[in-house]
């Protein structure tokens, strides 16, 4: 009998099919050769080298799963094996991919018509342009469904006027997803626009000063009489339900993601632990320190198996609607315990940047608190559970 391996326990590899484990590594041997050695400094410098989304492209990971443009056509394992590849070395760069590929060309691919697809996606996913999907405002977060920025029906087109706020790509994107309500507020219809960096009255700014997520640069995108011409509005869209579909997307990869910054957080307390000397023994050979390890190796190992069970009925096609919320809300609550529990085990050394935990700590709070709080995914668990809606 095959022996039982203590980072493997549930026989995730042995579940997955060839090119799913090939994918895996490719993303994996990508990530250690293209990502891992400037991680630290571009984390200082707050530095994003838009050159990267070229890379990304070039080795099919943004719009993976699509199978027309250019895309990889992956199934949504894959998808979620590179989220969590990419998100071993930080939250920012598999937020690059999933914005891209989850909130950009997925909305083009599903609610776009031919020309559309056509125009935009193949420099989408060859990384070419650049993507930012805004719904969120300053005074809409969780609550999306009060923003303020308007479409109006012109003979022609439209005209947008609002502000995005906290979107991700803001800055330095060429295409903007932008969900707009009526400005008509008795007509209660949210549509999606796909503009370009060139349309007159759009404008973006950084924010800066952030202590998460400092190499994704985020920002505001200024929205002042931008007209917006009819064949650049989204066709097939179904309200609320396309963008919460869109979300739904991304909250797949990120509960695969924020595992594998988990899983790095764990393997450097373990290393850390069993190397570090104190009172005459390793840190290791404490049982408050083996329970740690444990618990980390556990949560992390079951919250795996369930992503890859989500993945696997999404690839069948089947609704995951509830698995999606509690792996977003379970995953990223464990991986920052874990991550908050490793910078505890590295004593000092856990708050030096070349130790990496921090980062990782950092950046969790950002993937806690975007694409749906811990305590929103709750209500929305609640609302399904109870058919009555607390929000
Ligand atoms: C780095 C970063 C990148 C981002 N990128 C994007 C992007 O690309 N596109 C985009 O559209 N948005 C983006 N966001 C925005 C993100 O989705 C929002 O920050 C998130 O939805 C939370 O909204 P909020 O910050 O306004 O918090 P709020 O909604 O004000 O929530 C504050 C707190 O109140 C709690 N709360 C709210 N309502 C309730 C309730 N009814 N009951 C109990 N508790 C409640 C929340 O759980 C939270 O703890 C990004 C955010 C960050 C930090």
């Amino acid at each position: 009998m095959k022996q039982n391996n203590w980072f493997d326990p549930f026989y995730i590899q042995e579940n997955l099919t060839e090119e799913e484990t090939q994918i895996q590594k490719n993303v994996r041997d990508f990530c250690n050769k293209e990502l891992r050695p400037n991680v630290v400094s571009n984390n200082l410098n707050n530095s994003f080298d838009k050159e990267l989304y070229k890379l990304f492209g070039s080795i099919g990971l943004l719009g993976q799963t699509v199978n027309s443009h250019g895309g990889a056509g992956t199934n949504f394992v894959s998808y979620g094996l590179t989220a969590y590849e990419i998100e071993k070395i930080d939250s920012s760069y598999r937020s690059s991919i999933s914005v891209q590929s989850s909130l950009v060309i997925n909305p083009i691919n599903s609610f776009g018509n031919s020309q559309q697809k056509d125009f935009f996606l193949p420099d989408l996913i060859s990384g070419k342009k650049i993507g930012s999907f805004g719904l969120t405002e300053s005074e809409a977060g969780s609550d999306p469904s009060s923003m303020q920025t308007t479409y109006k029906k012109l003979s022609n087109g439209y005209v947008l006027n609002g502000t995005k706020n906290w979107i991700t790509n803001a800055p330095i994107a060429d295409v903007f997803i932008i969900w707009a309500i009526n400005e008509n507020k008795n007509i209660k219809t949210v549509k999606g626009f796909i503009l370009e960096k060139k349309f007159k009255g759009l404008e973006t700014s950084y924010i800066n000063n952030k202590s998460s997520l400092k190499i994704s640069p985020t920002g505001q995108i200024i929205l002042n009489q931008v007209n917006v011409p009819e064949e650049n509005v989204l066709p097939n869209t179904d309200g609320w339900k396309s963008i919460f579909s869109c979300l739904n997307k991304a909250r797949y990869g990120i509960s695969w993601g924020v595992l594998g910054a988990a899983s790095e957080c764990w393997l450097i307390a373990k290393e850390y632990s069993e190397n570090r000397i104190m009172f005459k023994k390793p840190l290791a050979a404490n049982q408050l320190i083996q329970k740690k390890l444990a618990n980390m190796q556990s949560e992390i190992n079951i919250a795996l198996s369930a992503c890859l069970l989500t993945g696997r009925a999404i690839d069948e096609n089947k609704d995951v609607i509830n698995a999606i919320s509690i792996l977003k809300r379970n995953n990223c609550k464990k991986s920052i315990e874990i991550a908050r529990n490793s910078r505890d085990m590295l004593g000092a050394n856990g708050l030096l940047e070349e130790y990496h935990v921090i980062r990782h700590v950092m950046n969790l709070e950002t993937v806690k608190t975007y694409e749906g709080t811990e305590d929103i995914h709750a209500l929305i668990l609640g609302k399904n559970q109870t058919n009555i809606s607390s929000f």
